[in-house]
């Protein structure tokens, strides 16, 4: 069984406790995780903060802070098969697709290694003689970051990248189901040359481990992505320092689907969009909007897609669908479809949790036209897309908007002046026109509402590491005269 280790101060350590990590192809151990408590956590925050105002790096420029990124972005592109394999025997996330990710990991590093030295400062024009004012920029502070157990590479990458190349120091607490990727990765910001304490990686459970993390007054920004409930433990503990927060949030997000859209390209990035990574993916497009005129045609091309997916073994390349990652998001999953089918949702493909091991899960559409079925308003985080038919652009927009999330959206049409009509009245941090699930580290991404707040990706988001500190510098070498002589 392999052992992992976390990583605190520049050391690799084992940790108060540990526990097992779970193949979820075959629903065996694998692996023994260390568990971070209360000790670790304070022990990593202080390593932290002896690195962000002790250690060498607070002296680096910000060109030497740049360079460790590149350093650390071509690690990860030497290891990215390495670590992709680790991420798909912990979280049972396909090898094709991991395998993709990590390379594209690299380039968000690559992308914040180049903005390090592009934050700038400011000069303000201001209202006095004899003044020069200005702003520096500085490091927030340590950053907490807590991510769930989809895709861990990427959004921590989306993290640490910005936060790096902004100067701040973290701790990085990797999700208790498939830490492996992340404590490996560890490995390769060590060999990247960072100073001991500027960026640790533990895990742990929510309750004693990010928590506790989330509430240590040394913590200055806790940057979190997982679902919404968790987020408001985020922000009650984040009360304790008022420390600031983004929140990168689940999703419910809707593709529409217009009648004079090609069908085909359509039904490809729906495929795509709800059923890539068996669902576990915060932008999914899972409320399926389609103009009654195609309903039937779109229907039965996603079923016979839908039916002809290759599920299997995770690590094999030829495999499209893979496990669910634990048991109990398997459970989730089937306890949700069960009371959407008992709403009156109707089955057109899949629903039926497979025999034998692992937490596997078909691909499933419900039909939920008449219906107001859970399925439409709860997020499954699974491969289960739910349907509904429009009649006009106006009922498609409303449907659209009937959420409680924001995160992404979808809009297949030809007709350029709707697709713009859509774009401004789509309440969500993305919209994709005739394209779904695109990201780029150039592009900004994050939702609205219970979808969250602040956005990762882009310059804006290493600016957000950031404060600004507004310095007064008197010019004139007269001396101040005395306040209280009349003149
Ligand atoms: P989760 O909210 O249960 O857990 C996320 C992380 O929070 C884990 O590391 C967990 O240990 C930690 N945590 C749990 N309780 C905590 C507490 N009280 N204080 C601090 N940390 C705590 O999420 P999950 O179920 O692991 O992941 C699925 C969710 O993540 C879905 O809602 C999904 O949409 C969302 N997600 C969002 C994005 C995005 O970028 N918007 C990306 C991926 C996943």
């Amino acid at each position: 069984m392999q052992r992992f280790q976390y990583y605190i101060g520049g050391e690799f350590l084992d940790g108060e406790a540990r526990f097992q990590s779970i193949d979820p192809a075959t629903g065996d151990v694998w692996a023994e995780m260390p568990e971070a408590r209360e000790a670790d956590v304070d022990r990593a925050v202080d390593a932290a903060e002896k690195a962000l105002y002790e250690g060498p790096w607070a002296k680096l420029t910000a060109t030497q802070r740049g360079k460790l990124l590149y350093r650390l972005a071509d690690l990860v592109a030497a290891n990215a098969r390495k670590l992709a394999e680790l991420e798909t025997l912990d979280t049972g996330k396909i090898i094709r697709e991991t395998s993709a990710q990590i390379a594209y990991v690299a380039d968000y590093y690559r992308y914040y290694a180049g903005i390090a030295d592009k934050i700038e400062g400011s000069y303000l024009p201001i209202d006095k003689p004899d003044m020069d004012v200005w702003l520096r920029r500085e490091p927030v502070g340590v950053v907490a970051m807590v991510v769930p157990w989809n895709s861990q590479l990427f959004l921590s990458a989306v993290k640490i990248g910005p936060a790096l190349a902004a100067g701040c120091t973290m701790v990085v607490k990797a999700s208790e189901d498939g830490p492996a990727p992340l404590l490996e990765f560890a490995r390769l910001v060590h060999e990247a040359g960072f100073p001991a304490g500027v960026v640790n990686i533990i895990t742990g459970f929510g309750p004693s481990c990010g928590a506790v993390l989330g509430r240590h007054p040394k913590v200055a920004h806790i940057a979190f992505t997982g679902g919404p409930e968790t987020a408001r433990h985020v922000i009650r503990n984040s009360a304790e320092n008022l420390a600031s927060t983004s929140l990168e949030l689940g999703g419910k997000s809707p593709f529409i689907v217009f009648a004079d859209a090609d069908l085909e390209s359509a039904a490809n990035a729906q495929v795509a969009g709800i059923f890539a990574a068996t669902g576990q993916s915060c932008v999914a497009g899972s409320r399926l909007i389609v103009e009654a005129s195609v309903k039937d045609a779109f229907l039965s091309i996603l079923k016979r897609k839908a039916e002809a997916i290759r599920i299997g073994s995770p690590l094999d390349m030829a495999t499209e669908v893979g496990p669910l990652a634990t048991k109990r998001q398997q459970d989730h999953v089937a306890a949700l479809l069960e009371k959407s089918i008992a709403s009156g949702a109707r089955r057109i493909t899949g629903g039926q949790k497979p025999d034998g091991v692992g937490y596997y899960f078909p691909p499933t559409i419900l039909d939920c036209d008449g219906v107001n079925s859970p399925s439409l308003a709860e997020e499954f985080f699974g491969p289960v897309l739910s349907v509904v038919s429009f009649e006009s652009e106006a009922e498609a927009l409303r449907l659209a908007n009937d959420t409680r999330y924001g995160l992404a959206s979808g809009v297949f049409t030809q007709n350029l002046t709707r697709a713009h009509r859509l774009m401004k009245g789509i309440r969500a941090g993305v919209v994709w026109v005739n394209t779904y699930r695109a990201v780029s580290p150039i592009a900004p991404f994050g939702g609205f509402g219970l979808s969250g707040h602040g956005r990762e990706g882009g310059l804006a988001a290493a600016l957000d590491y950031t404060r600004t500190k507004t310095i007064w510098l008197r010019t004139s070498d007269d001396p101040i005269p005395d306040p209280f002589v009349m003149r």
